[in-house]
């Protein structure tokens, strides 16, 4: 099973022909190479890589560019300044205020999830630097009830506004929240649309920069409010962005939907988004808009 699976993906991909199944010393690298877990399919192209490479590119398919999703602490490594990362409002902790229970009971998914994660809630925010620029970071991570919002999410986002209101620093937010409002919050996780889309209103009135960054997937609440809303969007190539899923759409309006709706792509070309920025690119991009709108104070 894991041969076939390695002379397939060399065929695949390329990059076997001279890195593992014919390579003269090849007994050992294939062994090596035939590990579980070293081949991972993509979801964007379907075809099976080589996961040391993938991670070598910060998690990004090396034949087709689709960026994988990842964890809230990879994306401050990616884009913060070594050592420069502090949480904040690190005692908020999700509570299940209405006892709701779908397939299994929220707490239990909570707690599951947790321990999974190493997370207290699906988001982490904090002051960084970003080259030497200080900012409030924040990211929301899609492995923790896929990055859903719930009410500890929007008061993150909440504080964390706040916090660059009254130190008057940027704001940088990086989206992965496919499950946008936390349905089993019922109302409270509804409300924080309109909560972080205030906190937002007033830091704007203030003047200060909110740059948000869309990746794969952000939909739903998070992308119907706070993500929506920054002064620069920027996206990962080929994200799905959107509100309702296709299928949701189609059924409701009963027409076909344009190919590529909701792909960062497509919204770049509706004047949705201000750029597509590759993940090596990342960190660049945001110094970049940061240099250009905040004034320097030296
Ligand atoms: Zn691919």
């Amino acid at each position: 099973m894991l041969e076939n699976t390695t002379e397939d993906s060399s065929e695949k991909t390329g990059e076997g022909a001279n890195s593992s199944s014919t390579a003269p010393a090849g007994d050992s690298r294939r062994r090596r190479d035939s590990q579980p877990g070293l081949w991972m399919q993509c979801d964007g192209c379907s075809r099976m890589v080589y996961k040391p490479r993938v991670e070598e590119k910060l998690n990004v398919c090396p034949e087709c560019n689709f960026h994988f999703e990842i964890s809230s602490a990879d994306r401050i490594r990616m884009c913060i300044d070594p050592g420069t990362f502090e949480e904040l409002f690190t005692g908020l902790i999700p509570l299940d205020p209405l006892g709701f229970r779908a397939v299994k009971a929220y707490k239990d998914r909570l707690v599951e999830t947790q321990r999974r994660t190493g997370l207290k809630d699906a988001c982490v925010v904090g002051t960084g630097k970003i080259e030497r620029i200080p900012v409030v970071f924040g990211v929301s991570d899609s492995r923790f009830l896929r990055g859903s919002m719930g009410s500890v999410v929007g008061e993150k986002i909440c504080r964390g506004v706040e916090h660059a209101r009254d130190h008057r620093l940027p704001f940088v937010f990086v989206s992965g929240s496919g499950g946008g409002a936390r349905m089993d919050e019922g109302i409270l996780s509804l409300m924080q649309m309109a909560k972080t889309s205030a906190a937002l209103a007033e830091f704007d009135k203030r003047g200060l920069l909110f740059i948000s960054v869309l990746t794969n997937p952000t939909m739903g609440g998070a992308m119907a409010s706070f993500a929506a809303l920054g002064d620069v969007v920027l996206a990962e190539p080929k994200a799905l962005i959107g509100f309702a899923g296709p299928n949701v759409i189609r059924e409701t309006i009963k027409a076909d939907i344009p190919a590529g709706f909701q792909t960062s792509e497509f919204l770049l070309e509706h004047g949705f988004l201000d750029r597509i920025v590759n993940r090596e690119d990342l960190r660049a991009t945001i110094a970049y808009f940061l240099r250009m709108f905040v004034p320097r104070s030296s």
